[in-house]
């Protein structure tokens, strides 16, 4: 059985494609592993298994289907088809590239147009759900594609990571739907930022606030999901930093654009990311309230302001 399972490669070990790649390794999968950070390549293979590469090009000579989970569509671009190593230099003809990072669509749809000149095929396959739900395999995933007959096979090796795999459209639609899903995640918290901010200030309990809007209408996934366990715990540590949260509220700012659209709103949220990620780089996203901490001189504490 598991000699007629495709080999897979893999790049981008992080956050999520860590606990991704492991449910591969455990499904049955030989998994080819590779990224920058050697040590966490090493820490893979020695805690889960799989077979740690020292090139791209080595990764794409051992894939049937190559997987990329890494921070965008820039460095996609860069695993893929640059410099003296790269996936493309390994890769057979009648491979499939599925990037699962959140990249850009214009990008993806670039890419895929090189790599199809090269006899390989690139899907977009960008997922939500957070490191909770990569570690158990039931992300929500976007999957786009023109190859009818490449979108079936990379169905099932998806299926092992995603609870739901929607089928969106063309080439770079799973990306374009992506960054428009976290554009609502990224309003829902910044929203949520704003409302604790200043009903603090008027003396409600931060705390308190949550438990009530997460039994009324104003609640959502940030809401329910971090306000309590990220946000007023000062944990600050749901594993997406603030750096990839704002590269993804511009790309669909970027989308906008592209279209020539009016969509101010956007265009705010992408400006406030912005300058949350220059002015904290490395922290999580679920410490943007710091922001509005900084602004207002003082401290979100359960039980009041501080
Ligand atoms: P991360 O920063 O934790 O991990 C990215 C990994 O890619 C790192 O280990 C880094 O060393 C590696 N990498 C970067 N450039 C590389 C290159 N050129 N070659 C090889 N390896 C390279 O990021 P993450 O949180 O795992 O997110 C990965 C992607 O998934 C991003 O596009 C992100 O927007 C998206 N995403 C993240 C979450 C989340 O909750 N963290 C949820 C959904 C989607």
């Amino acid at each position: 059985m598991a000699n007629d399972m495709p080999k897979m490669g893999w790049v981008g070990l992080g956050n999520m494609g860590y606990p991704m790649a492991k449910l591969m390794v455990e499904a049955g999968y030989e998994v080819t592993v590779l990224d920058l950070d050697r040590a966490v390549v090493d820490r893979f293979v020695q805690e889960v298994g799989g077979k740690r590469a020292d090139t791209l090009a080595e990764v794409g000579r051992e894939s049937d289907v190559a997987i990329t989970m890494v921070p965008d569509g820039k460095a996609v671009h860069a695993v893929a088809i640059e410099g003296g190593d790269n996936l493309s230099a390994g890769l057979a003809d009648g491979t499939l590239v599925i990037d699962m990072s959140s990249s850009a669509p214009t990008g993806t749809v670039e890419l895929g147009a090189e790599l199809s000149a090269k006899g390989v095929t690139l899907m977009d396959a960008p997922v939500s759900g957070g490191v909770p739900r990569a570690t158990d395999g039931t992300l929500a995933i976007m999957l786009g594609g023109d190859d009818e007959a490449a979108l079936t096979r990379a169905t099932p090796i998806l299926e092992i990571m995603g609870g739901t795999v929607f089928r969106t459209g063309r080439l770079g639609s799973g990306h374009a739907m992506k960054c428009l899903n976290n554009y609502l995640s990224a309003i829902g918290l910044t929203a949520a930022n704003e409302a604790l901010i200043i009903g603090a200030k008027f003396g409600l309990d931060p705390s308190v606030m949550t438990d009530i809007i997460n039994q009324s209408t104003g609640r959502n996934s940030n809401t329910e999901r971090k306000l309590h366990q990220c946000v007023l715990s000062r944990t600050f540590d749901a594993g997406f930093s603030a750096a990839l949260m704002a590269k993804d509220v511009r790309t669909a700012a970027g989308l906008a654009d592209d279209q020539d659209m009016y969509a101010p709103v956007l265009a705010q949220l992408s400006e406030l990311w912005t300058k949350f990620s220059d002015e904290h780089p490395g922290e999580d996203h679920t410490a943007s309230v710091k922001l509005w901490e900084e602004a207002n001189g003082f401290e979100l504490k359960a039980g009041g302001a501080g």
